[in-house]
């Protein structure tokens, strides 16, 4: 709108006011940041921005908070960055001055603009619904698209026959571990949480972007799109607004599919996209995932493991490897990592890469890793038992499960079983900035007489600060950190003061995926004697472990 046009709206808007004595009108002169209200009998009088007296005022119910403060973050991007929409606005419950009651009122946010595109001012209006709004919206709610997906198709379709020259994207998105949500806080949180998500995406998404609910936590929306990476910015912003309600944490995944057959079924985008969520599930370094033809190849390897998991516990076809452990200097071995693989009838050997995310997702994890254990203090009685001097073998645990599975009386039963000293089983456990509550369950461990070794540390999420308080006691270098920091003089820096500090603090340090004599020698200079990697041996069967052990260190 430009200047002219601004001020014929502001004249219309003083008109509109005087006949229009129920709705709260009120204008926000972005450029010179002054405020004014226009119309006063709704609320009281208001001097400074409406939006924070609203805030603070008490007025608005609970459970439209959330979705208010969508409202406020949208207009504050909108005056910082700018927006391409022309209005925002939100449906909040909130307590009329004078009245005790809740009244579902509208409160429409209509950006003016200059030339240039720049807001230069918004103008509010809180209006309350009327009794026969309030029944007709509540309708309109039930039948309209979120609830109802035949009408969401036709949306769809629309999308799609609208923007013929655009790109169209459908994106699914869930939360994860929802059962955990509803579970820690209670089905009505999850359902408020749930219903939070439908207001804000009703305020995010514009009339030609449909959305839909499909199942208890799965939306979908679908949009047409100018650049993939005005896509990603479109669903990292929906990821932004939806993130933290009421303080609770929970990640979402995002599955996408961009058209490419305009004259599919649009359920068949649907499901692409739902394919592209579920094989992203569980990954921790990314949660959107694009759908590719590829995709439906590895859904079939996923079900068919999945298929083939329980017996293969059974059949004993997991078995324990051991990667042997070296010191740089002496060339002895000084323990080894326990790591699974399954021996497939058919499929030959499996790395772990293809089946513990899966089982990470479905929960066998738990059985798979108490086997592990198992045969890791099996093996250590063994040694003990025919007079081998015995190294410690560090087992894997799972972020996983640790909330929910009492691991460290799990590992002392099995200690005691088969009556090894503790000090020969050692834990290694992935700690990131993200993970919530490990470091408790880490000094658990650690108090109860086990040694703890930070896994995969340097691997993009861990971070220095964490070792402040770490109740680790070693750090294992992750591959990745070696790799990428021994290309250049200033890395090389880098990996020789962590292992400074780490030692200064109380640390050891073990480096992991060494492949060559120059990373062994390097990280010997630098004060790290100890090495796991592919340069001295790969995981290999616990009887050839034992064999290079006799071979290496003797009886
Ligand atoms: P991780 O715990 O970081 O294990 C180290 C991985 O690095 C192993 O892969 C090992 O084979 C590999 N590696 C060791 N040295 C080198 C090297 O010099 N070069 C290269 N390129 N790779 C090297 P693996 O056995 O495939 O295991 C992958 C991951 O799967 C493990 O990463 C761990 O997170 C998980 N995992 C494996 N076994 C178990 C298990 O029994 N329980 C659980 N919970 N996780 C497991
Ligand atoms: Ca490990
Ligand atoms: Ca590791």
């Amino acid at each position: 709108m430009s200047k002219k046009n601004d001020e014929e709206y502001r004249d219309r808007i003083v008109q509109m006011v005087e006949c229009d004595k129920d709705t709260f009108h009120f204008f926000h002169s972005v450029s010179d940041n002054v405020f004014f209200q226009l119309s006063g009998e709704l609320l009281p009088d208001i001097s400074g921005d409406p939006l924070e007296y609203l805030s603070g005022s008490g007025l608005i119910d609970e459970q439209s908070m959330p979705v208010f403060s969508v409202f406020c973050s949208k207009i504050r991007e909108g005056i910082a960055n700018g927006t391409d929409k022309n209005h925002t606005s939100v449906d909040i419950s909130i307590k009329l001055p004078g009245s005790d009651e809740f009244r579902m009122c509208h409160l429409y946010g209509m950006f003016l603009r200059d030339e240039s595109g720049k807001i230069t001012d918004i103008h509010y209006d809180l209006r309350p619904y009327t009794p026969i709004e309030c029944f007709n919206r509540d309708v309109l709610r039930m039948f309209s698209s979120d609830k109802n997906p035949k009408l969401f198709s036709e949306r769809c379709k629309k999308v799609i026959t609208d923007n013929p020259d655009k790109e169209i994207a459908f994106i699914q998105f869930d939360i994860e571990r929802f059962k955990l949500i509803n579970e820690t806080y209670g089905v009505e949180v999850g359902d408020e949480l749930l219903q939070f998500i439908n207001d804000t995406l009703a305020l995010a998404c514009t009339d030609e972007q449909p959305f839909c609910r499909l199942t208890a936590d799965v939306f979908m929306i679908v949009t047409a799109f100018e650049s993939k990476v005005r896509l990603l910015k479109f669903i990292t912003g929906i990821e932004n607004m939806l993130s933290g309600y009421n303080g609770m944490k929970y990640r979402m995944t995002f599955g996408v599919c961009i058209v490419e057959d305009r004259t599919a079924h649009t359920r068949q985008h649907g499901d692409n996209a739902s394919l592209a969520r579920q094989l992203i599930k569980g990954n921790a370094l990314q949660n959107i995932g694009f759908f590719s033809n590829d995709m439906k190849a590895d859904l079939h390897k996923k079900k068919s493991i999945e298929d083939d998991m329980k017996k293969a516990l059974q059949n004993n076809e997991f078995v324990m490897f051991l990667q042997p452990k070296y010191s740089i200097s002496t060339g002895r071995i000084i323990g080894a990592e326990a790591l699974a693989r399954w021996n497939h009838p058919q499929k030959g050997m499996i790395s772990p890469a293809d089946f513990i995310p899966m089982f990470e997702q479905n929960g066998f994890i738990i059985k798979l890793d108490t086997f592990i254990w198992d045969e890791a203090c099996r093996r250590i009685r063994r040694w003990i038992d025919n007079g081998i001097t015995p190294v410690p073998i560090s087992v894997n645990i799972s972020r996983e499960y640790v909330h929910s599975f009492d691991v460290t009386t799990m590992l002392l039963k099995l200690v005691e079983k088969h009556d090894i000293p503790i000090s020969l089983l050692e834990l290694e456990i992935t700690e990131s900035i993200d993970s919530v509550g490990v470091e408790d369950i880490v000094k658990k461990m650690k108090n109860a007489g086990f040694k703890m070794l930070m896994d995969d540390f340097g691997s993009g999420y861990s971070s220095l600060n964490m070792l402040k308080s770490t109740p680790f006691d070693v750090l294992k270098i992750d591959k990745s950190f070696l790799d990428e920091f021994m290309e250049s003089s200033r890395g090389r820096k880098i990996i020789e003061h962590t292992i400074t500090m780490s030692r200064d603090i109380g640390l050891d340090i073990i480096a992991e995926g060494v492949e060559n004599v120059e990373q062994a020698l390097f990280l010997s200079h630098c004060g790290c004697d100890s090495a796991q990697g592919f340069y001295y041996s790969k995981p290999i069967p616990a009887d050839d472990f034992e064999r290079k052990l006799l071979e290496i260190n003797g009886k």
